[in-house]
């Protein structure tokens, strides 16, 4: 039996008192369980928004330290939090919200192994993430597990927002077949301001309620465009594709991979850390070739046509090296975004590969 107390009751009333909530509605959400993949931009007004709300079981995964640089749009965050883990931060600033709710953090990174471990205890999946690797790991391992997700994106004054089903098609791989071999620039490096997030965010948290309320059924999957500098809506109806890779499988065939491993056929791994770097764990396949080489015009023997992903430890000297290959003329290079922090597979020691 749940005893309401009377400051729960008046904590809600607001919105209780709306038709499509009410009583029975704040039941619903006080029994959601709802897990924040990334607890960023997009996170810190999904975060604030569901737990004032009272949705009963929050979940945060994030690896990530809170840093100076963040603060500017990541509103869940005070100076004074700065190198402390977002995960545990955010759990204190929304108890310290709303003690009637129940948090659980996962300070690490989301991949191919614990993914279905994680996202299966929650029934609803809200991705915050700004790298494209996550957010086909998640479409998949909720189509795998038909868990409704709540996908967003911000580049610049350009939002998108979408609900899938994860029960059935559309998914975002109808939308996004595969991860973009071009370098798609996150948040911090293709520049952002913090109420883009916020508005995008907000939506997502606005779907996410209405999502619980509606008992997870997603019946119809839009996607909507915010554009930041008209403050335009714009919904397009997404059709699923008959060929997709993920929602038109059986969902016991749905393997999941780090989405950046999903394509790497025909993608040469290009590790730019130093030799020493390399020798202490590398992607398999993967050619050490430090950044200092590219900087002073040496240029592994390629063709220029080839797709090639940079990687580095953090994502810095890859990006480095990314502007370095693409001004010498190769076409199709991208970089692993926060470098082997976000690499989930396995690394290798050996040493064959190592150029001279
Ligand atoms: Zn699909």
């Amino acid at each position: 039996m749940s005893a309401r107390s009377d400051d729960e009751t008046l904590r809600y009333s607001s919105q209780a008192r709306l038709p499509e909530l009410g009583a029975e509605g704040q039941e619903k959400l006080r029994r959601a369980r709802v897990l924040c993949v990334g607890a960023g931009g997009l996170g810190a007004p999904v975060l604030l928004y569901l737990a004032s709300a009272g949705v009963g079981r929050i979940g945060i995964i994030d690896p990530d330290t809170v840093s100076l640089s963040n603060l500017q749009r990541q509103v869940i965050y005070r100076t004074s939090d700065c190198g402390r883990l977002k995960a545990e931060v955010a759990r204190e600033q929304l108890l310290a919200l709303n003690p009637f709710i129940d948090i659980s953090i996962y300070p690490t990174a989301l991949g191919p192994r614990n993914a279905l471990t994680i996202l299966n205890a929650y029934n609803l999946i809200i991705d915050g993430t700004d790298n494209f690797a996550t957010k086909f790991l998640l479409n998949d391992a909720c189509a795998r597990l038909s868990k409704p997700l709540i996908y967003a994106s911000v580049t610049g004054f350009e939002g998108q927002v979408a609900s899938f089903s994860g029960s059935h098609g559309p998914c975002f791989r109808c939308l996004y077949p595969q991860p973009p071999v071009a370098a798609i620039p996150n948040c911090a490096e293709a520049g952002v301001l913090g109420a883009m997030v916020g508005v995008v965010g907000s939506l997502q948290a606005l779907q996410a309620v209405q999502c619980i309320l509606r008992g997870y059924a997603v019946p119809e999957t839009k996607l909507s465009f915010f554009d930041g500098r008209t403050h335009q809506l714009s919904n397009f109806r997404l059709a699923q594709r008959a060929d997709c890779a993920v929602c038109s499988q059986p969902k016991d065939q749905i393997r999941l991979t780090s989405g950046v491993e999903a394509q790497t056929d025909d993608v040469l791994w290009l590790d730019v850390r130093s030799p020493d770097e390399w020798q202490s764990g590398h992607i398999a396949q993967a050619l050490n070739w430090p950044v200092q080489e590219l900087e002073r015009g040496n240029f592994p023997e390629l063709q220029k046509s080839r797709a090639i992903r940079v990687y580095c430890a953090t994502g810095l000297r890859s990006q480095r090296a990314a502007a370095r290959l693409k001004a010498a003329g190769f076409e199709r290079v991208d970089a692993l975004e926060l470098g082997l922090r976000q690499w989930t597979g396995a690394l290798v020691t050996d040493t064959s590969a190592r150029p001279r």
